[in-house]
This record gives C-alpha cells, structure tokens and sequence, in this order.
C-alpha cells in the first residue's frame, strides 16, 4: 500500500496529471476501456448477483458514460482560474480563484451499483487532476477483479492502480496519507473512514444511507405515484442507497395505494427468468432483509429464498417505527407503509431521526411542496418522481448530517477533489501608503472610510 501511494504522490509532484491536455486523454481512455470491454463488464455484474442488461445498462454504465462525457465538455471551463471583484484593500490588483488537484485520492467504493459508485468518482478525481487508488468492494468480486484488471491494463498506476481486498486492505489504505478520501458505503464504515482521515487532517466526502422517506399525499395521482415508487424500489431489488426505504400515505387514499401498489407489481412482472429481477448480493443480507419481513403485515409479496438470494417485491401495512424493518435502512426490496393523518406528524417523525439521504414527495399542492422543502433536511430528492434526481449530473448528489459529507457528480465532483487557492495578483508599482507604518490618524480614518465604518 506504501509503495502504491508512494509512486503515486511522486507522480502527482512530477506535476504531470495537471495539465488539463492530460486529464482530457485519461478520460477519452476510461472511455474507450469501458466501451471496448461492455460485454465483460455486464457479464462479471450478472455473474455477482444476476443483474440482467437494462438495468445495468442504465444504472451502472450509462451514468458513468455521463460524468465522463460532462467532464470532457466542461474540464477546461471548471479549471479555468476565476476573477472575483477586488476589494477597495486589494485594488489595484487582480483577485482570482484558482482550482488546484488536492493530491493523491483514495476512493472506496460499495457493492450496490459496483461500477458507478467507483467508476464515478474517479472521473471527477481524474478531471480535477488528482492521482486515484480505488478500493471497490469485495462483495461483488467479479467487477471488482474486472476493473482491476481493466484499470491495470489501461492506466499506468502511478496514476490510477486498483487494490481488491476487504477490511484488512481498505484498514491498511487508511494507514497511508492521501489528500482526499471519497468514501460510499454504510454510515458505521463512514465513521471508520473519517476518523482515519481524521488523523492525516485528510479531507473526505462521505456518500452514507440511512432510511429515505417517501410521502403519498391525499389528492395526487396514485397510479402514477404507485408506478415510480414501484420502479425506484425494486430497482436492483431495493439495493438502492436512495431508494425509497418507508412509505407514509395519507390515510384517506391508504388502501387504494396500497391497491395501486399491488397492481403496478403485477405489471412489472418482477422474475429473474425473464430477465427483470436481480438477487441481493449474498446470503447474509438475504437473510437480514428476509428478517424484517413480517407475515401479519405483507400486503404483496413476503416470499424468499435465501439460499438463492431472492425475496420477491414485498409490501407491508401498518408498520410504526418500532417495527423492526423501520430501525435499520432495509437495503432490500421491502417496503414498509404507514398511514398518516396530518403532514406535521410526518414531518416531526422524520425530523425525529436522522437527516435522510434522499425524499421524496407525491403532491400537486404548492404550499406542501414548499412546506416539506422549507422544514426537513435531506440530502436530495424527487417531487412526484424517486431516484430519478441522480441521472440529473448538473445536481450535486450527497447527504447531510448521518447520510453523508459533501457531494459530487459534474462539476460538484470537481470541486470535491480540488483545492480552490485564492490569489492577489498585484503590480510591482508604488501604492499609497495608507496601510505603512508608520500609522497615523489620519490614515486610521481613510481605514473607517474604506470600511464604511466611521
Ligand atoms: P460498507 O460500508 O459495508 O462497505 C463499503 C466499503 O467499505 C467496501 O469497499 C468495504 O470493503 C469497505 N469496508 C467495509 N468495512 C470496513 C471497515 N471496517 N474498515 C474499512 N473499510 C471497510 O457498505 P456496502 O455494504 O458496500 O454498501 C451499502 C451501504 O452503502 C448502504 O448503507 C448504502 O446506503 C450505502 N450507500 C450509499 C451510497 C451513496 O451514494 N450515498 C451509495 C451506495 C451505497
């Protein structure tokens, strides 16, 4: 790991990956390694947990394919050094910000979407400048030996190496110094990695989960709402970090949405033979998720098999945030619905837990548009839609409070992975000599009135 990081920051100090020229060519070949090797890399996701084409498609590759394609077209623009209006002490000068690569990054990456979560933000530290080591999930072993080997033959690791391994590796990455560490995973995880950072004053992004509410308002479209959320949710069989975790529906329309909800499962026609189904990850989170499904509540749904890692699309009524599947984020296709009488007590609920790293509201109505906008925090969410906010690269995608630090995603992953050093820039000419010792009265009120305070 020493050797690894060590080649790499004297890579970084050689000054080579800063010329946007350079960054530009790194990019076009992650481009070109993924198209030529599409084929292998779907292969190795439906080998790990049997994702078929169109969701890996949409979901892995089509949206690092994006971030590339923004980066190319906006690389320069980003890099290029930014005037701010020069303050009355700093004129007459230049005052311009200017976006430095923070170094060497470490990215970690999670299992769920395997090539996304750590193909992505290597795009946004390749377009910044910054060297990358990333550590990609042990979990899904056959993307992760793939893009290992893809990397290697691609990048020369100076710039770009991957290392595979579990806890113990990613426990000795966190030993070495980086300049930044970009981290998607679990909110415990989160806390190991910044309080690792923490130690070399490292800088971090933390992409965490938690539980994302969505709320079914009285009055909206429910056959609509039910088709989205149905989608979002089942979407990788709820291995989502912004699906929707819990659903609260008003109680007016609550059997008619739970109704909606059945239907549009029907119509999905969710089965891995026909191609429109994948399995959970492994056994121990086939058994987890299958643990918090309770018969007395499943309205559709409930079956599994956890050798084979399946749990059909189950919906379950009722539930209260004592139950089991609303003390932990359920990171599988089950969802939980309550009905709810007043939107402040949905709104106190929410705020009564940690802030979610995603939302989503069902409504036509502009003042509880704007209500549930204005008092809860979250990360990033939909109105009338879920999930769909992270195919939108011009949003910054991150959490806030337990759901993550900072964010990225276009020029958001940018600024991430860059420092923004803020320069005067002034002539060698004779000024004024207010500022000089010696200081005067005189020279102390030209000070109030330059400052407005006199
Ligand atoms: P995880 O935290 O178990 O693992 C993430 C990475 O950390 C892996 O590469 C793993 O090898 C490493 N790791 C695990 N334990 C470690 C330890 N003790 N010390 C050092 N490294 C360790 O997460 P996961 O199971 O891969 O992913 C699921 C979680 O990630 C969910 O909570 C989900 O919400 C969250 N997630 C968040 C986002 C986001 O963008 N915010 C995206 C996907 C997943």
């Amino acid at each position: 790991m020493h050797q690894i990081v060590a080649a790499q920051r004297a890579f970084f100090n050689s000054n080579a990956t800063k010329p946007v020229a350079f960054r530009i060519e790194q990019l076009e070949k992650l481009r070109v390694m993924l198209i030529d090797n599409e084929a292998a890399l779907l292969e190795a996701i439906r080998l790990d947990y049997g994702k078929q084409q169109f969701e890996m498609f949409l979901t892995e590759l089509l949206l690092v394919h994006d971030e590339i394609q923004v980066a190319l077209d906006k690389v320069e623009q980003w890099s290029a050094p930014r005037d701010v209006t020069p303050s009355p002490l700093t004129s007459p000068g230049r005052s311009y910000v200017m976006a430095e690569p923070l170094g060497v990054s470490l990215v970690i990456g999670p299992w769920n979407y395997p090539y996304q979560l750590s193909l992505a933000p290597a795009v946004a530290a390749i377009a910044s400048g910054c060297t990358v080591v990333l550590k990609p999930s042990e979990l899904t072993a056959h993307c992760s030996a793939l893009m290992a080997r893809l990397i290697a033959e691609t990048f020369d690791p100076q710039f770009f190496a991957v290392v595979e391994g579990g806890v113990p590796e990613t426990t000795d990455l966190l030993e070495q110094r980086f300049d930044f560490i970009f981290f998607t995973g679990s909110v415990p995880v989160g806390r190991v990695v910044y309080q690792a950072a923490a130690k070399h004053l490292t800088p971090v992004v933390l992409e965490l989960g938690g539980k994302s509410p969505t709320i079914v308002t009285a009055g909206c479209d429910l056959t609509i709402a039910a088709k989205r959320i149905v989608w979002a949710k089942f979407l990788n069989a709820g291995q989502t970090c912004i699906a929707p975790d819990y659903a609260y529906v008003h109680r007016s329309v609550y059997e008619d949405f739970l109704a909606a909800l059945a239907a549009e499962i029907q119509t999905a026609d969710y089965a891995l033979a026909n191609g429109n189904y994948v399995q959970i990850v492994n056994a121990r989170n086939a058994q987890r998720v299958a643990s918090l499904i309770d018969v007395t509540k499943v309205v559709v749904g409930g079956d599994h098999d956890v050798e084979a890692r399946l749990i059909a699309p189950t919906i379950m009524r009722d539930v209260s945030w004592d139950h089991p599947s609303m003390r932990e984020e359920i990171f599988g296709p089950v969802l939980p619905t309550m009905p709810y009488d007043e939107l402040d007590e949905v709104i106190s609920a929410i705020k009564a837990h940690d802030k979610p790293l995603s939302l989503y509201l069902f409504t036509d109505d502009p003042a509880t548009k704007a209500k549930v906008l204005a008092e809860i925090s979250f990360g990033g969410g939909c109105i009338n839609d879920a999930v769909m906010h992270i195919t939108n690269s011009e949003l910054p995608f991150g959490g806030v409070g337990a759901s993550g630090i900072g964010s990225y995603h276009a020029e958001a992953g940018f600024r991430a992975f860059s420092h923004f050093k803020s320069i005067v820039d002034r002539e060698l000419v004779a000024d004024p000599d207010t500022k000089y010792a010696p200081y005067t009265p005189d020279k102390l009120a030209i000070l109030r009135q330059v400052a407005g305070v006199e």
